[in-house]
């Protein structure tokens, strides 16, 4: 087994022989290379607007070319709760956001002729024990009453022809959600961008933020670039150059395995229709087929990817695997890696401007198409200076409780430890 990001073998990887120099004047520097950035960095430039991407490591490098490339309806957080704390009309504005978020891919995909294999498989949500089933039948009907959104059920008895295990008490599919290869999309993105005028920068780590009267001085490690309006895109990577926004954001680790190629009939068995499948559990597993491969993610550990925890989450979801799929028992698993996720303390995406500096962070693992989307909103916002009245700027972006949080998460090993107690519990 390699630890290698299985989705980096199937593009051709960024040549870092010859990089573009840094701009010395922009309108717009955007700080982080993934989803959020590309995609504000192609509508700023599409409308003229003079954009350098600033990127630590390669275009692409974050989670944006590590996850599982579920296309994602929904939020986080579940409707309900969303419904209940922000009130009806929010409510409904953010979940058409995340409508229009899948829907903004597929433009995206399909205008700039990105090979990523997007499709609209829909998603499979699992009922890890009975009562998790009870909840989804009242979920079906909540979507429906709440939201004009059609999802359906999927009773134990015809489980099967969703997913070739037995280990679940019924699930619900929502036919709207799709799938891509993560790598391809954020490699086609950064190419739209560039088309449309934006300069790309790899190998940039921005170190410094400075404010110069009315505009922004960022030094990297290979030069500065002066810009009057900054967007923060640096999701669960967030350091201390932006230290206001690192200490709303916890970084928590989420790991995949991808095992060796199997036969069309074992894939057909395993997922027939070829869904987006994740489980009920705080601790969850999410899973789906590419290239005929079993790609089986988790929370295997808390703490962000190193050597250590991307090889201890190789075993724990190896083992997991096997438990849905008593099939895989005897299959390879051929890579292992991990990536970082942002958690805001509420659970929720922000965007929003401080001191000048817009931000768009806290995807919690739901961001392969509300990052693109939120992308290209905020430029819009950026462009026309109405953030404020952007739904997802429209709610507090809390601090942590008594300001205990300086960027470091001490607490991760309790925050572990209690979701594995609630999903032994509830
Ligand atoms: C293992 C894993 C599985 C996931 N699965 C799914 C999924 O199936 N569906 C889903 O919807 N979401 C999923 N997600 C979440 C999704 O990938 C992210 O929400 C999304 O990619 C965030 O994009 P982004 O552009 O905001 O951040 P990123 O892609 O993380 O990019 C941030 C970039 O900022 C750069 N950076 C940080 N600091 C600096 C600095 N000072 N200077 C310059 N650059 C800097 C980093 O190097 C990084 O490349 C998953 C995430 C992980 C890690």
């Amino acid at each position: 087994m390699q630890q290698q990001i299985y989705w980096h073998t199937t593009i051709q990887m960024p040549d870092d022989s010859n990089l573009t120099p840094i701009p010395e004047k922009v309108d717009v520097a955007i700080i982080g290379g993934g989803y959020t950035g590309l995609s504000a960095a192609r509508t700023l430039a599409k409308r003229g607007a003079k954009v350098v991407v600033l990127e630590a490591e390669t275009i692409g490098w974050g989670a944006s070319s590590r996850n599982g490339g579920m296309t994602l309806t929904g939020l986080k957080v579940g409707m309900a709760a969303i419904l209940k704390k922000y009130g009806r009309d929010l409510a409904r504005e953010l979940f058409q956001c995340s409508l229009d978020s899948v829907s903004t891919v597929e433009q995206i995909v399909e205008e700039e002729n990105i090979d990523c294999e997007f499709a609209r498989y829909g998603h499979l949500l699992t009922a890890n024990k009975p009562k998790h089933y009870d909840a989804l039948k009242e979920e079906v009907e909540f979507m429906a009453r709440e939201f004009n959104h059609k999802v359906h059920l999927v009773s134990p008895q015809d489980l099967r022809s969703e997913i070739g295990s037995d280990v679940y008490h019924g699930g619900m599919v929502d036919e709207v959600s799709g799938g891509l290869n993560p790598a391809q999309y954020v490699t086609g993105l950064a190419r739209a961008a560039e088309k449309a005028g934006a300069v790309l920068c790899a190998r940039a780590r921005v170190n410094k933020l400075e404010r110069r009267e009315k505009r922004f001085l960022l030094k990297t490690e290979r030069g500065s670039v002066e810009a009057e309006s900054v967007l923060v895109a640096t999701s669960g990577y967030t350091g201390n150059v932006t230290r206001k926004l690192q200490r709303k954001i916890i970084p928590i680790g989420s790991f995949i395995i991808a095992t060796e190629r199997l036969s069309n009939e074992l894939v057909n068995e395993l997922s027939p229709k070829n869904r987006m499948i994740f489980d009920f559990k705080h601790y969850l597993n999410y899973f789906r087929l590419w290239d005929n491969r079993m790609i089986f993610g988790g929370r295997a550990a808390f703490f962000p990817e190193t050597v250590n925890t991307i090889k201890n989450s190789a075993e724990i979801l190896k083992h997991e695997m096997i438990q849905v799929y008593p099939q895989l028992k005897n299959t390879k698993v051929e890579y292992v890696w991990g990536g970082t996720l942002d958690f805001a303390f509420d659970q929720m995406t922000h965007v929003g401007e401080t001191d000048g500096i817009y931000y768009s962070l806290g995807y919690a693992g739901h961001g392969v198409a509300m990052a693109t989307y939120l992308g290209k909103t905020v430029a819009e916002a950026m462009l026309t200076g109405n953030i404020k009245e952007h739904p997802f700027a429209r709610f507090d972006f809390p601090s942590a409780p008594f300001g205990l949080y300086t960027g470091s998460p001490w607490f991760l090993p309790f925050a572990g430890a209690w979701h594995k107690i609630l999903d032994w519990v509830e």
